[in-house]
């Protein structure tokens, strides 16, 4: 059952959605070839309970920390951990933070300045997908139209899109209805109506869309070992416009390397 909800509720999401965009920016700061993945996971807990915030991910279900971090062929839940990073590396920041009642949600790739060419392009090529996606997310249309867009996208490129995986309604609690796949059919899926919060979050492949899951019951990889991206932005719907309540802004201004479009 999906939860509606008012202006008030939205513009306490938007405030939630600050401190995690600020939370992501002070990680992005630290984000450098030989930094341990747990220290990224520190920074942010420590933000967001500087902050007045709860990481909504950590104890989530058991999941142990305050991010997932998933480094190339991981896809998304991955723990953070002693792995230090490397110059080749990609990583997804995934992030999410209950504050005033509601959780927001967010993700982002980053390529470190090693990274080739083409996994350069995956990460541009989903990222230009979730604005697709976004676009699609109106009054009027269907969760199916969002996915069609994403999938139409990247499967140009002969990308692979997660099916196992989707977006999801946001709010009080950090999962609720409606799903949102990245792969659907125009006009198809549940209607898309004012008072509407979700999220996004293209999770796309270089190689197959085929994951497994590793035996910590979390991590997702993709079965080829090619890496995968994932970008994530929280919507509200409103009769008349569609509100993107989270920001990745901050933390691309944090951020040294500046990849985007580069690889063209
Ligand atoms: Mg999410
Ligand atoms: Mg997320």
């Amino acid at each position: 059952m999906v939860q509606y909800k008012t202006a008030s509720d939205i513009q306490l999401m938007k405030e939630s959605a600050q401190v995690l965009a600020r939370a992501h920016a002070e990680v992005a700061k630290a984000i450098k070839p030989g930094v341990k993945t747990k220290k990224l996971d520190s920074i942010a807990e420590e933000y967001i309970k500087d902050h007045n915030g709860v990481p909504s991910f950590l104890n989530y279900n058991g999941f142990p920390a305050s991010l997932c971090i998933s480094v190339n062929d991981v896809v998304v839940h991955g723990f953070p951990s002693d792995y230090e990073l490397k110059e080749t590396d990609i990583i997804s920041v995934d992030c999410g933070v209950l504050y005033k009642g509601f959780h927001s949600d967010s993700a982002y790739t980053y390529p470190l300045e090693g990274v080739k060419n083409e996994v350069l392009r995956l990460l541009d090529r989903t990222l230009e997908s979730l604005y697709l996606g976004i676009a699609q997310a109106k009054v009027g249309n269907r969760v199916g139209d969002i996915g069609f867009a994403v999938q139409a996208h990247v499967e140009q490129f002969g990308y692979g899109v997660v099916r196992e995986l989707v977006g999801h309604g946001v709010g009080k609690k950090l999962h609720e209805d409606p799903e949102v796949p990245n792969y659907g059919k125009k006009g198809k899926g549940s209607k898309i109506v004012s008072g509407m919060v979700f999220a996004i979050e293209p999770m796309i492949n270089m190689g197959t869309k085929k994951v497994v899951q590793e035996r910590d019951g979390w991590t997702i990889r993709t079965q080829d070992r090619k890496p995968s991206a994932h970008f994530e932005h929280m919507v509200a719907i409103w009769d008349d416009r569609t509100e993107i309540l989270t920001t990745h802004e901050y933390l691309e201004e944090s951020y040294s390397f500046k990849w985007r479009n580069k690889s063209r």
